[in-house]
């Protein structure tokens, strides 16, 4: 027999009752047993589902009410002793604590750093170790769980994070700590768990260790096998392994002489797993194929699947195999049939989580001899309406495509034939200031915009209104002395929506969330078909707050990896050519700007650096295709047009060279935090163009005074030449309130105007 398995649900609620019941704890608006109340029947819910699906080996401890990471740093009693000393009313207060650090009478805590979740968009608490964390076993949610379903029938499989991709991914506070010595304490905690776990009656235990399919050191290959051989000597719960998000091949002997029962692959992100050589497995070893992607929103290729899974079977014959979503379904939204206005002949060929568990159950029946065939004629036929469908196929895109050439991936001369250009037209003092694009999005902004939305104002009143926002912001810039100018973004809702929606080939759902981190939710545009640009998306706009003012107001535009990286993206061509084709759009759209007279163009790329695939070897062929597209979209025009671009997030570092590549004339870089590091990295690497590190954090509501800042600008010029210098904040002021906003710019203006003087001086 053929079984089936899930690695995990979303736990948001299908209609994020989740997080209505969090936020409403944390404000006062229901009380925790409101919260725990909704959070066990999003549980009861999601597991019924899926038994009802008629999956085998059902997740549970896949809930989160905030963070899974977190939940393992507090069963492993990894607690900071920030937290540990406070005392707490409650457990959830400690918890939110930790998520979201707590400010009141008695206690002043900060959180836990959060980041990025391996390279996808959610992201998780980092766990502190230092030489003060006791290890000590906390199993009470995970076995309340598990019980929790057991009563009602279902005998999960419970998820743990593994010891090594936890401590991998934690944070060692001092130096004496390290992942050897943690991992000895840890090892026996797990030991402990996995026997209760045993002792209540579990038969299968999925231990999570996606770091597996990253580069590891020698250390690191030894110290997981030695915790994992001291596991499963002293365990006898059968372990399914699981990894995903890439392949294992590179780490396959590490597990050759454990005892281990399973093995999770990844057989969509990690195309080599396919050839994986099984005699480098323990012998009689249960393979978990996750070919049922979690990470996006298309319907599975059943055919395909088919015979991925044949390949294997013939080999290990059918009892040995087991079919499952790839990764957890945590990074899909939850319901299909539920999207009442999507394009019908679109929505044939998406499939959500609950649509994800069907066909991991379609296929697994198809092994065990069930008459799937109508099913599998139905898939057959969506997916071949998909490739010749003319929604997605656009064959003038595919020509101009074909059509680039290296001449447009490049400006017409060198940085500093555009530099000298550009100062005689620009005409900017030393020190230039400016900000990042955005200015606060009000209660106004946001209401206007939701009236809009639904018809209960005219567009003729949303545009008086954006118009007046926009011409006051302007005066704002005017009057505080900035140097250049934005428009301030309040025509858009999101950086990444605005653009899809008014390209070809992007759709949107209603209710197609996604969990970010906590309680925050992301719903990503879904590109589908070939994308093109059918008129101009901000000339307009940007050419109205030009006329308000004889200073250069800057075009304003998202750049084409930041708009694939934030969208679900197809799956059937390359990532590479996606973004290609709406680099040709951004092109365009900056082409039309300079020909209406903008000579300043900023062309956003906040998540290039979160495209980086896993492992090294991946690394350069992506940074190589991310810059050209970048290049594609900014290269259009004359020397005379200073195109700038802006980039939030630390860790630069390894990115660099694809950073210096961009030829971007100036770039924004966020600094205020993590500020002697990146600098570091700007000058070590002789940063060849302009360069803006942010002077105040836009994160924090906190106002920066002159002083401050003219000091923070006097550190910037021993770092780098301040005739390449602007001055600017870290990000966008979107977040931001007003009050802030005003002070914090006008000391920003005060604070570079200081720093001229004396530099003229001299
Ligand atoms: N121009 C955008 C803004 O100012 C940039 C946002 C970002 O970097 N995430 O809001
Ligand atoms: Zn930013």
């Amino acid at each position: 027999m053929v079984s089936s398995a899930n690695l995990g649900f979303p736990r948001i609620g299908t209609n994020r009752e989740l997080k209505k019941a969090v936020e409403g704890y944390w404000t006062g608006k229901n009380d925790l047993d409101a919260l725990l109340l909704t959070a066990k029947n999003i549980r009861i819910a999601n597991w019924e589902l899926q038994l009802n699906a008629g999956i085998d080996h059902i997740p549970s401890n896949d809930f989160s009410m905030y963070d899974q990471m977190l939940d393992t740093a507090i069963m492993l009693g990894a607690i900071p002793q920030r937290f540990a000393k406070e005392s707490f009313n409650s457990k959830e207060e400690l918890y939110f604590a930790m998520a979201r650090g707590l400010q009141t009478d008695f206690i002043d805590v900060k959180p836990l750093e959060m980041t990025k979740w391996f390279d996808t968009n959610y992201h998780y608490l980092v766990p502190e170790i230092s030489k003060d964390t006791s290890f000590v076993l906390q199993a009470d949610k995970i076995l309340d769980e598990y019980n929790e379903a057991k009563a009602i029938g279902i005998n999960t499989r419970p998820v743990i994070i593994g010891p090594m991709t936890f401590l991998m991914l934690s944070k060692f506070v001092e130096n004496d700590t390290t992942l050897t010595t943690s991992l000895e304490q840890l090892v026996p905690i797990y030991i402990e768990l996995l026997n209760l776990l045993a002792e209540e009656g579990c038969e299968w235990v999925q231990i999570d260790e996606p770091i597996l399919v990253t580069d590891l050191n020698v250390d690191q290959k030894i110290s997981f096998q030695r915790a994992y051989d001291l596991i499963s000597k002293k365990t006898s719960i059968k372990k399914m392994l699981t990894t995903y998000f890439g392949s294992i091949h590179e780490n396959l002997s590490l597990l050759k002489d454990l005892n281990i029962q399973g093995l999770h692959i990844d057989c969509v992100l990690g195309e080599k797993n396919l050839d994986i050589k099984l005699d480098e497995l323990p012998k009689d070893i249960i393979l978990s194929l996750g070919v049922i992607n979690g990470r996006n929103i298309w319907i599975n290729d059943l055919t395909n699947s088919i015979s991925i899974i044949n390949k294997f079977i013939d080999t290990i014959g059918v009892d040995r195999v087991i079919v499952s979503s790839s990764c957890s379904l945590l990074h899909s939204p939850i319901d299909l049939t539920i999207e009442d206005s999507l394009d019908e002949e679109i929505k044939d060929w998406m499939a959500f989580a609950k649509e994800k568990i069907t066909e991991i159950n379609l296929l697994s029946t198809y092994f065990n001899g069930r008459n799937v065939q109508d099913s599998i004629d139905e898939n057959l036929k969506h997916i071949s309406n998909r490739k010749t469908s003319a929604k997605v196929n656009n064959l003038s895109v595919q020509n101009r495509l074909n059509e680039v050439s290296p001449e447009m991936k490049k400006r017409n001369s060198n940085y500093s034939v555009r530099a000298l250009k550009q100062s005689e037209i620009l005409n900017l003092p030393l020190l230039p200031t400016t900000t990042i694009g955005s200015f606060p999005q009000t209660k106004e902004v946001r209401q206007m915009r939701a009236k809009a939305k639904k018809g209960l104002i005219s567009h003729k009143e949303y545009d008086e209104f954006l118009l007046s926002s926009t011409r006051d912001v302007i005066e704002f810039q005017d009057s505080i002395g900035l140097d250049v100018l934005v428009h301030g973004e309040f025509e858009r809702n999101d950086m990444v929506e605005y653009f899809g929606e008014k390209l070809e080939g992007f759709i949107f759902s209603k209710n197609g969330w996604v969990q970010s981190y906590g309680s925050r939710c992301v719903k990503p545009p879904i590109i589908f078909g070939d994308i093109s640009r059918e008129e101009a998306m901000t000339i307009d706009w940007i050419k109205k707050a030009q006329s308000f003012t004889d200073k250069h107001v800057k075009g304003m535009l998202t750049g084409p990896v930041t708009i694939l990286q934030w969208s679900f993206v197809r799956d059937d061509q390359p990532l590479q050519v996606t973004c290609e084709q709406i680099a040709l759009a951004i092109r365009d759209e900056v082409s039309d700007l300079a020909d209406n007279d903008i000579k300043i163009i900023q062309i956003d790329e906040p998540a290039l650096r979160e495209g980086l695939p896993l492992r090294k070897m991946e690394q350069i062929d992506y940074l190589n295709w991310a810059v050209d597209c970048f290049k594609l979209s900014s290269s259009g025009v004359p020397d005379i047009v200073q195109i700038h671009t802006h980039m939030c997030y630390a860790e630069f570092n390894e990115i660099m060279d694809a950073i210096i590549s961009l030829d971007a004339d100036v770039i924004s870089i966020e600094a205020s935090r993590s500020s002697m590091e990146l600098l570091a990295a700007f000058s070590a690497n002789d940063y060849p163009n302009e360069i803006g590190p942010g002077v105040y954090d836009i994160h924090s509501p906190r106002t920066p005074s002159v002083n401050e800042m003219v000091k923070l600008i006097n550190n910037l010029r021993t770092h780098l030449v301040a005739d390449r210098l602007w001055i600017n904040p870290d990000c966008g002021l979107k977040t931001r309130g007003w009050d802030e906003v005003k002070t914090s710019l006008t000391n920003m203006v005060l604070a570079s105007l200081a720093v001229r003087k004396e530099l003229e001086k001299s």
